[in-house]
């Protein structure tokens, strides 16, 4: 048996009258949009077997058996996944070419199949068992129901042996498990299940079948989020969450929607927005903008509110740029996400925010000005510094120019300076580090925020973790991630501190933000001016200058606060903050001994934010 080319899959399933082949085993009866039947699966007598011509897929609301029209014939009539989809072929009449030469089985439906057969018995396992409660009481808290999680595959991975048990009893292996990620092989050689107290999103390929798994974690403990290993059928920088239901609708409306999260795009889904898409919990990657361009030539980047969602936004909306799409920005209200705003307001909340989304330099532009960054001539070129990048990932030629002129009215600056700008650097982005840091230091190395007084101890201290494992296995228990104020070396730290077995390795570089990867390459690149620091000596300085900072701004700021307030302050008063003050030096020469203070502390740690 041949391979079936994917497109061709695609094109088969889309012209299947799913109507008809069910119907022609059960007796359907339309209600609304849907059609409703005795289930055949359980033998049921009342209607509760749905079947849902605009996703494609069927549903019991009894017994939960889900699918398309492939899974249809494989389960009904026993095929396996080739044949049923030469048989729906047949009867659509689209002829699959055969590709000689590339004969012989699948060799990764063993894969799919391991996978398949996992996915049913965690959603069984959400539905009924005991230990699925702490998923089952998670989902109505969400607002999801039980009934829509089974629709949408999520299942429920329990803690202990129950999993690698229950895969044993159904006849699959260890070294299938194992290469499907389902498993994983601790040192010490025993075997155990990958997700554990996870709720479980499915992720499938393009053709429908199921490739690997999100899960969410339940309960206390990291990480929040976990996907399947990187494995033969399972790329989580190749495949997006809900693509393979989106596509259609994707291509009707010539856009897409891209969403942070899981629980977003099935809270867009039950708002009867189907043209929606996530990536799977990482940045937006170029094999995934390729994959969006194929069905659409527009997006809608509909991301959290905040720092992080924003900048997720612009990285992103760069990389689609790059692949020559249109790119728009939706923005929430501040401290929503596309889950809770319409869980609240439903689609009609959305609605104006989607077609309110404005174009992503358009965006930018705003943003600066918010800030004031087209007033003088100093912010100026930090905002051309800003606003440049888009306009290089600009891969459309119409979209660049009109960005040139947009950005050269708002600045001023000449149409034939920004072409000059633009054209400085290549338009290709740094493509995303491949194995090692190496290439990367080849980047631009600068300081962070430029202009901006970096705190010496921040810098000393991040030094030392990027150049020295053990002191990083050290500060991962000693040192909270709210010591680093300069954001750029916050991020550095906390993805550190996240997966430090990863540091300095291609993967650590890729889950950093351009900005602080730069920063990364700038304190690798630093030497040190006076011979060679002592690591343990700059770790213990800079950590109790960082824990001090505090308490020293505290008393800096009273000191300033006596001197330019005392002739207007009353002597209560001075006297109270006299005391306050002595009472917080008290603190920290008993929290500090002075020869621990031995380094001063300088201004730049102080300005740091
Ligand atoms: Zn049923």
């Amino acid at each position: 048996m041949s391979m079936i080319p994917d497109e061709i899959v695609e094109q088969v399933r889309d012209s299947a009258d799913l109507v008809g082949m069910i119907g022609e085993a059960v007796e359907l009866k339309r209600t609304g949009a849907d059609y409703r039947g005795p289930c055949p699966f359980h033998g049921g007598t009342h209607r509760n077997f749905a079947v849902i011509p605009k996703k494609g897929r069927y549903y019991c609301f009894v017994c939960h058996e889900s699918g398309d029209v492939f899974s249809w014939l494989m389960k009904r009539f026993g095929m396996d996944y080739p044949t049923a989809v030469r048989e729906v072929a047949r009867r659509t009449g689209i002829v699959i070419p055969e590709r000689p030469g590339r004969s012989g089985p699948d060799p990764l439906e063993p894969l799919f199949g391991a996978v398949a057969v996992a996915q049913d018995w965690y959603t069984r396992r959400l539905l009924e068992a005991s230990d699925a409660k702490v998923a089952r009481e998670y989902l109505p808290g969400r607002e999801i129901s039980l009934e829509t999680a089974a629709l949408h595959g999520l299942g429920f991975a329990p803690a202990g042996k129950a999993f690698l048990t229950a895969m044993a009893e159904l006849g699959l292996e260890e070294p299938v498990l194992l290469e499907a990620g389902l498993a994983a092989r601790r040192d010490d050689g025993s075997v155990v299940a990958r997700f554990k107290g996870r709720l479980l999103f499915p992720i499938h390929d393009l053709r429908g079948r199921v490739a690997g798994f999100g899960g969410r974690l339940l309960g206390p403990g990291e990480p929040k989020y976990l996907n399947s290993p990187e494995n033969a059928i399972f790329h989580k920088g190749k495949q997006l969450y809900n693509l393979h239901q989106a596509k259609g609708a994707i291509r009707k409306e010539e856009t897409v929607i891209l969403v942070e999260g899981y629980f977003d795009v099935l809270r867009l889904l039950l708002a009867g927005i189907e043209h929606v898409v996530a990536p799977l919990g990482t940045a937006l990657t170029p094999d995934q903008a390729v994959l969006l361009k194929r069905f659409a030539p527009a997006a809608i980047l509909l991301y959290d509110s905040d720092q992080a969602g924003l900048r997720a936004t612009f990285r992103a909306g760069d990389e689609l740029l790059r692949h020559g799409m249109r790119v728009r920005v939706a923005t929430l209200p501040p401290g929503e996400d596309p889950d809770t705003l319409v869980r609240v307001g439903g689609a009609a909340a959305l609605e104006p925010i989607l077609t309110d989304a404005v174009d992503l330099l358009e965006r930018k532009i705003q943003l600066l000005e918010r800030k004031g960054w087209f007033e003088g001539v100093d912010h100026q070129r930090d905002a051309l510094d800003r606003l440049l990048p888009t306009i290089r990932a600009t891969s459309d030629p119409i979209s660049r120019d009109l960005y040139v002129k947009m950005v050269s009215e708002r600045t001023g600056v000449s149409r034939e300076v920004l072409l000059q700008q633009a054209a400085a650097k290549p338009a290709q982005a740094p493509a995303p580090p491949a194995g090692s840091g190496a290439r990367l230091r080849a980047e631009t190395t600068r300081r962070p925020e430029a202009r901006r007084r970096v705190s010496s101890a921040e810098r000393d201290l991040l030094r030392v973790l990027i150049k020295d494992r053990d002191w990083l296995m050290r500060a991962v228990a000693e040192v909270p991630a709210e010591w680093f104020e300069t954001p750029e070396f916050r991020e550095v730290y906390e993805t550190l501190k996240r997966s430090p077995e990863n540091a300095g390795s291609g993967l650590f570089l890729e889950q950093l933000s351009p900005p602080a990867r730069q920063a990364w390459a700038w304190l690798d690149s630093i030497e040190p001016k006076y011979g060679t620091p002592d690591p343990d000596r700059t770790y213990v300085d800079a950590c109790r200058t960082l824990e001090a900072r505090p308490l020293v701004r505290q008393i800096n700021a009273l000191t300033r606060k006596l001197k330019e307030e005392a002739a207007g302050l009353a002597a209560p008063d001075f006297d109270a903050l006299i005391q306050e003050r002595s009472r917080l030096k008290q603190e920290l020469t008993s929290r500090f001994p002075e020869e621990m203070l031995k380094r001063p502390i300088r201004r730049g740690d102080l300005d740091a934010r």
